[in-house]
């Protein structure tokens, strides 16, 4: 038998719905030899979609032509290292884009769905959490009431956005930029959830997103005050950057933490999760490079008792979250998934979106990924040009900051 090979590999860029800058989805096409077997990828960086496409076309595509297309795991390996300079974001993507089209042709040739080949169900549907928000302690409630209404059983709750606005002055002549007070925001959110404490009780899960916001003793203060609310998991408390100061947080509470989405490079994950520093690792799938490397990450955390949640946010395509939910159903230390919903566009580009039904997202039995795209649909929302507004962070006195 003769092997099926790479033919082509295509980008497609779309922004379906109303995301603008925020929303630029980058989809990996590979065709193969075999009349109308293709597989489908996200590589998704929606602040850098056209150095992705340049690295999937113009690097991947003649280094991948011709290869088999079953050999995913040499094929991940001779990718990761044919530039050598590695891990990094951009390269990643862009190979996550073939990673994850390479299982989803390879569960169309074993006519199974992908989480058959990671090892099969654990459980028959992935729980994921929505966001709610608003201005105040009262607006939040009722966004949470909401969701639990709809059957979500875990909310994460933010208020003001990622850290609120600045409303102190700053200097004189200072630039623009997008404003907030990390202090004013430390204060308020112990605040937000006493309030919903004792508004809501103790029965729905509540979960809170830092954003990397605060100075390391700031994000070690506000991990004790908020303790006694009993968080799921309090995200993102510190940058990369930052991350020895875990150890320190660890040894002052027990407030369940998640930490990942920014996450390129093994070296900044393994310490977290052998030193047992983390809760929860919740890495952006197409970020580190696919599913190749977010099984192997899975079971990693496994060892250590450490549980997922994939990064799942409005900027990961139909297809990445498709990816998320069957790594989600097969890995027996899931967690949660964040989940931010399809617009009704993206419903119709991507035909088989994994459903969401009473809190639990569920993948469809379809072989491979199970989702595909009508690109004659996508082109019709060509994704916008225009400069991240929002990554363009300042505390009060001006001072560029980690968004
Ligand atoms: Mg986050």
């Amino acid at each position: 038998m003769s092997a099926v090979t790479v033919k082509d590999i295509r980008t497609i860029l779309t922004s379906p719905g109303s995301g603008g800058v925020q929303k630029r989805l980058v989809i990996v096409k590979v065709i193969t030899s075999d009349d109308g077997l293709y597989g489908l990828g996200c590589a998704t960086f929606t602040q850098r979609h056209l150095a992705v496409r340049t690295v999937v076309h113009d690097f991947l595509r003649p280094l991948l032509i011709g290869k088999d297309v079953q050999r995913i795991e040499d094929l991940w390996q001779l990718v990761h290292v044919n530039a050598y300079w590695r891990n990094r974001p951009v390269m990643n993507n862009a190979l996550s884009g073939v990673d994850m089209a390479l299982w989803d042709i390879k569960g169309k040739l074993a006519g199974m769905p992908v989480y058959q080949l990671l090892g099969g169900k654990c459980r028959e549907g992935a729980e994921v959490y929505r966001h709610a928000g608003g201005h105040d302690p009262a607006q939040v409630e009722e966004n949470v009431r909401r969701l639990m209404e709809q059957g979500f059983h875990h909310v994460r709750c933010q208020m003001g956005g990622y850290g609120g606005t600045a409303d102190r002055p700053g200097p004189e002549h200072r630039l623009s930029g997008a404003y907030f007070d990390p202090s004013a925001y430390a204060r308020s959110i112990p605040c937000l959830f006493e309030h919903l404490r004792s508004t809501i009780g103790f029965e729905v899960e509540l979960l809170h997103d830092v954003h990397e916001r605060l100075a390391p003793i700031q994000a070690v203060q506000l991990a004790k005050q908020l303790e006694p609310f009993r968080l799921f998991f309090l995200e993102d408390l510190l940058p990369p950057e930052q991350i020895d100061w875990f150890a320190t947080v660890r040894q002052q509470c027990s407030t369940p933490l998640a930490m990942g989405e920014l996450f390129t490079n093994p070296n900044e994950w393994k310490p977290l999760i052998t030193n047992r520093l983390i809760d929860f690792i919740r890495c952006h799938i197409s970020a580190i490079g696919g599913l190749t490397p977010a099984k192997k990450l899975a079971i990693l955390a496994e060892a250590f008792g450490i549980r997922t949640d994939w990064h799942g946010p409005g900027d990961v395509s139909p297809v990445g979250h498709a990816a998320n939910v069957h790594l989600d159903v097969s890995s027996p230390n899931f967690g949660i998934q964040e989940w931010s919903g399809f617009s009704e566009a993206e419903q119709e580009v991507f035909p088989g979106c994994p459903e969401v039904r009473q809190g639990y997202a569920y993948p469809n039995d379809r072989p491979g990924l199970g989702i595909d795209i009508d690109e004659s649909l996508a082109a019709k929302y060509p994704c916008p040009d225009g400069v991240v507004e929002w990554t363009q962070a300042r505390t009060p006195d001006g001072t560029h900051v980690y968004p």
